[in-house]
């Protein structure tokens, strides 16, 4: 088997081979930049889903489903909405042999699809909030070069829109929005921050944007997510008011939060090592390899291995038995470089005592039962996410900087933390002078970002300056 490149060496050659040899997707389809999901990949996906359901539900959002094609009449309503897009969709203008009336987009996002409907579901302040979402592939003429999982032109999508009644509750979504992506990142062992975007990067007609990033190494950063404020910009041309306790009238303020499969790639950026993928366990396809080890003739290993799977299962623990004729170094092998969060090795030995090693992927051993075995594997499974974060966390820390000159950020293998007066003009001077991106303001507490700022770091003046954090978004 081909090895693996470094990652230290060279991050994007390591990701593209990384994803390949786990075998999470196939790229080779005829569309460029429109992926395969093998059975292996999908089974991540899954979970990464259901992570998402279970957090977004426990705020009180509901799913819906709404269609594919969006007409261009509607599309069109929103003017720096469609300014914004209209480089990235892809149309549908005949059916069959017929030109359509009025053409069809395939929807980039699903504002425009979902508002119209939203002006006939909401008739009085007794129908808000409406807080919905849905779990949907969206598809954007991506010009830059694809990658899996990081930039595709069928993108599977996790999208929820609100409509809330007042502006002051759509900023209070934001916020459970966040508490939300905070519960997410957690389960997957994701340190990030929120930032919101200075006004020239927000999302094309929202009021501003809130950015979920994460550091990727050599100043680069990874946006994972975001939570848009739209205030009323929507719901003026889409017409989207209700009847107040008094019996006016007043439009509704709106909100979204998008995710997509970039968390999984994600997950393999930050977790990932010059031996493969590592699966947080809330996101691994198997969570659990049992790697039965028998001597010639011996199935008493492959049997233990198989009422202990059925045990696991039981607990709901995704649990897969390796009875495959390669050697168990091969399987070893094989299960790290897919990721496994946990191995557990039952020889000869073991299936006598009952007993099993667990090998978690970070390498730590340790030998379980033989009392209450599923409980002592779903304690290995959180202790592993546990190290898994304090890992990760540690490279976040030192994946930031403090800067005090524009020459700081050249040539900077750091995001950097700097003071800046919120003029764009200053706002230019940092993105040239890092070669990337001003990221925008952290939305929370961040530890790099603390304390007083200082002058701008552009044009030193004192005047309403504020921590910034400035990098090159891949
Ligand atoms: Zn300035």
């Amino acid at each position: 088997m081909a090895e693996l490149p470094s990652k230290s060496k060279g991050f994007i050659d390591w990701y593209l081979a990384v994803v390949e040899a786990a075998n999470l997707t196939d790229k080779r389809y005829g569309v460029k930049g429109m992926n395969v999901w093998t059975p292996y990949g999908f089974l991540a996906r899954r979970a990464l889903d259901a992570v998402m359901v279970r957090e977004i539900e426990a705020t009180g959002s509901q799913p819906v489903e709404f269609p594919t094609l969006i007409p261009q009449t509607e599309f069109q309503k929103e003017k720096e909405h469609i300014k914004g897009f209209d480089a990235q969709v892809y149309w549908v203008t005949r059916g069959g042999a017929t030109e359509l009336d009025v053409p069809l987009v395939l929807r980039p996002t699903s504002e425009t699809a979902m508002y119209p409907i939203f002006q006939l579901w909401i008739r009085s302040h007794r129908d808000l909030p409406l807080n919905v979402y849905q779990i949907v592939n969206t598809f954007r003429y991506e010009t830059k070069t694809t990658r899996p999982f990081l930039r595709v032109r069928e993108i599977h999508f996790f999208e929820e829109h609100t409509c809330q009644v007042n502006e002051a509750a759509a900023t209070a979504r934001v916020a459970s929005n966040l508490g939300a992506f905070r519960r997410m990142a957690d389960a997957l062992a994701l340190p990030y921050v929120a930032i919101r975007r200075p006004d020239w990067d927000k999302f094309p007609g929202a009021f501003y944007s809130v950015a979920l990033d994460i550091p990727v190494g050599e100043a680069r950063t990874l946006q994972i997510g975001s939570i848009h404020h739209y205030r009323e910009n929507f719901s003026r041309p889409y017409g989207i008011e209700f009847e107040t306790a008094d019996g006016g009238k007043s439009l509704v303020h709106q909100t979204t939060f998008g995710l997509s499969e970039r968390l999984l790639g994600a997950v393999v950026a930050v977790h990932g090592d010059d031996r493969g993928v590592v699966f947080p366990p809330a996101v691994a396809p198997y969570q659990v390899v049992i790697v039965p080890i028998g001597g010639k003739g011996a199935n008493a290993p492959v049997e233990s291995a198989q009422s202990l799977a059925t045990l696991l299962r039981e607990r709901g623990i995704r649990t897969h038995v390796d009875v495959s004729e390669d050697r168990p170094g091969a399987k070893y092998y094989h299960w790290e470089l897919a990721g496994v969060p946990v191995r557990l090795e039952l020889g000869p030995r073991e299936a006598e005592a009952g007993t099993a090693t667990a090998v978690d992927r970070l390498g730590r051993k340790s030998v379980i039962g033989p009392a209450e075995l599923g409980a002592a594997v779903e304690r290995t499974l959180d202790e592993f996410r546990g190290a898994l974060y304090e890992k990760a966390l540690a490279e976040f820390r030192s994946a930031f900087e403090t800067a005090r000159h524009l020459d700081d950020l050249k040539a900077t293998t750091k995001v950097r933390a700097l003071s800046w007066c919120g003029q764009e003009s200053c706002g230019h001077q940092i993105e040239q002078a890092i070669d990337g991106a001003l990221l925008g303001t952290p939305e929370e507490e961040f530890p790099f970002a603390s304390g007083d700022p200082g002058p701008c770091i552009a044009c030193g003046s004192s005047s309403g300056t504020r921590w910034a954090l400035a990098g090159r978004p891949l």
